[in-house]
């Protein structure tokens, strides 16, 4: 008999092939003190560790492909070079005398607690990357070669208890047919990377590293959400017609994804990308994005030990404008704050800070920051078609002091006869319930708006989107939302000017019809995603969907909608 169990799904997909389990080597810490002599010998055993990690990232970087592999290889670089890091590993060995094991040790540990208290799921991921460089530099102390995946004797379904980022980025990728963890989130490094290399992955599934010998045949569903373990022969056969069905659906959209997004009647939608680096943006543009519908700026902030400068912004902007050619890059000016804290600034402690001092607030409190930033975007923008994006607006008054601060800054840039696009839009996410509220006004003073479903549903049903006991009241199909959403399409159009959507719920192909008929302009999301929503706005009739999302308009409740749109869709 099968035994099916149950995770939850990290990346979609569908394989079958033996399982391989991965058991990493548990370091024993030695939790001595030693004396006062031996303090240098410790302290350069911390200083060879790191280098020697560094030399074997640094050999990696250069022979690697993977765009999401070389970010986790980057990302590590960079760690290691955090003078906080290394700083704190020597004080410990420095003034209270602990071994180079048990100071590493106790550093990670105290990284990786603060981050995963974060609510902010890329600093939680951040957290990974501290406990994956503390378990390579620890190997490296203790001489131990830690296990990999990189060299497999045949096609697998690895099974862990987690996989850490070196772990996914050592592997060979052309052995590895899909993942099953123990531990791990949707958002975390192994999700993505098995977006990624596109093959299936179930995560959060509890003992299954302890519950597998290793050898079973199995079939990984990552669509449903289940490890087949044993499977009959029934089973086998039913999956390897649904493999062929997927391979042929993903030779499909490879045609689809540099099309024009047009439905059957005509309408032209944008289907774009939310990055936060060049190197997403490769990945979009590899997906067939028709521009950039979110660039999170603050990751540039949040990777930095400074305020980036004006100049290395700018640098960054263009790069991602010239990458582009005539495609729009939506950049969102710094949405720090809330729980996106930087290093090097400390910001007030606050009851409510998902409420508080944050995004637009702090850059209009703070005009050299903004003005660095405004100005860097602005000069990127002599290179393409870049447009200026607020988060966070809950009032005309914002938008209007940014006008004015930008009309100085091209004042400024003019008298310096520096290149600019002197009609640059300027938009503002839709992300609060004033914003819903307000949107006949503040799109006077807008030339676009990009719906933030994220913060929007968040607000608008006063439910955290990061709290697990209420997460089956965020719900972005709820009607409250979906009028929001209308209400704010709408009044763009009224005013002549388009609305695009860039929150999580853009990119859910659930919900690609219904946003289509609500008049939504342009899509926004995940790389992976683009090529299903443009097929799916490809074959949908955009008078029939309004008529539909006429109907969803009227239902009273979220089970109503998701209902509806299940017999729809
Ligand atoms: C949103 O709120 O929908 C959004 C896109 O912004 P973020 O997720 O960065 O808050
Ligand atoms: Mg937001």
């Amino acid at each position: 008999m099968s035994n099916k169990l149950k995770g939850i799904i990290a990346s979609n997909g569908v394989a079958i092939a033996k399982l391989f389990l991965f058991n990493k080597e548990e370091l024993v810490i030695d939790k001595s003190n030693i004396s006062d002599q031996d303090k240098d010998l410790h302290i350069k055993k911390v200083e060879d560790a790191i280098s020697s990690y560094f030399n074997d990232l640094d050999y990696k970087e250069k022979n690697e492909q993977n765009e999401e592999v070389l970010n986790i290889v980057r990302a590590h670089k960079e760690l290691l070079q955090d003078p906080y890091f290394v700083d704190t590993i020597k004080e410990k060995i420095q003034n209270e005398n602990k071994n180079a094991e048990l100071a590493t040790n106790e550093t990670v540990e105290q990284m990786v607690m603060v981050m995963s208290a974060l609510e902010d799921e890329y600093l939680k991921e951040r957290a990974d990357d501290y406990k994956d460089i503390g378990f390579q530099v620890l190997c490296k102390i203790k001489n131990v070669v830690p296990k990999d995946l990189s060299k497999l004797d045949e096609e697998c379904i690895i099974i862990s208890k987690e996989l850490t980022p070196s772990d996914t980025s050592n592997m060979d990728k052309e052995k590895v047919l899909g993942f099953a963890t123990d531990l791990g989130g949707k958002t975390s490094h192994v999700s993505i990377i098995a977006q990624n290399l596109d093959i299936p992955a179930l995560v959060g599934m509890q003992d299954v590293s302890s519950n597998i010998k290793g050898e079973e045949l199995a079939i990984i569903d990552g669509n449903q959400g289940i490890l087949i373990v044993d499977p009959s022969e029934k089973e086998i056969e039913d999956y390897k017609n649904l493999i062929e069905k997927e391979k042929e659906e993903k030779q499909r959209l490879e045609k689809v994804k540099n099309l024009e997004a047009k439905t059957l009647d005509g309408k032209v939608c944008e289907v774009s990308a939310n990055i936060g680096n060049i190197e997403d943006l490769k990945v979009a543009i590899e997906h067939g994005c028709d521009g950039v519908g979110l660039f999170r700026t603050e990751f540039l902030y949040m990777e930095n030990d400074h305020f980036p400068t004006e100049e290395e912004q700018y640098e960054v902007y263009k790069e991602a404008t010239q990458m582009l050619g005539e495609k729009p890059l939506v950049v969102r000016t710094l949405d720090i704050g809330g729980d996106k804290g930087l290093d090097y600034y400390d910001f007030p402690k606050e009851e409510n800070p998902f409420l508080g001092y944050r995004a637009i607030r702090f850059c209009l409190d703070h005009q050299d920051i903004f003005k660095d930033q405004l100005r860097a975007l602005l000069r990127a923008s002599a290179y393409g078609n870049l447009k200026i994006m607020l988060p966070f607006v809950i009032s005309t008054d914002e938008i209007k002091q940014t006008r004015i601060i930008l009309e100085e800054l091209k004042k400024d840039l003019d008298k310096e006869g520096i290149a600019y696009n002197k009609d640059i839009d300027l938009g503002i996410m839709v992300e609060t319930s004033a914003s819903i509220i307000m949107a006949d006004k503040l799109i006077k003073y807008s030339d676009f708006f990009s719906i933030g479903t994220n913060d929007l549903t968040q607000y608008t049903l006063a439910c955290d989107r990061g709290n697990e006991n209420i997460s089956d009241i965020y719900n972005n199909f709820n009607p409250a939302v979906i009028r929001s959403i209308k209400h704010v399409i709408d009044e763009s159009h009224k005013a002549g000017k388009w609305t695009g959507m860039c929150g999580q719920f853009a990119s859910d192909t659930k919900a690609t019809k219904l946003l289509l008929g609500l008049g939504l302009d342009e899509f926004s999301g995940s790389a992976s995603k683009l090529p299903k929503v443009k097929d799916i706005i490809l074959n949908s009739n955009f008078k029939e969907e309004e008529k539909f999302a006429l109907t969803i308009l009227d239902l009273e409740d979220v089970k109503d909608v998701e209902e509806s749109i299940e017999k729809h869709n």
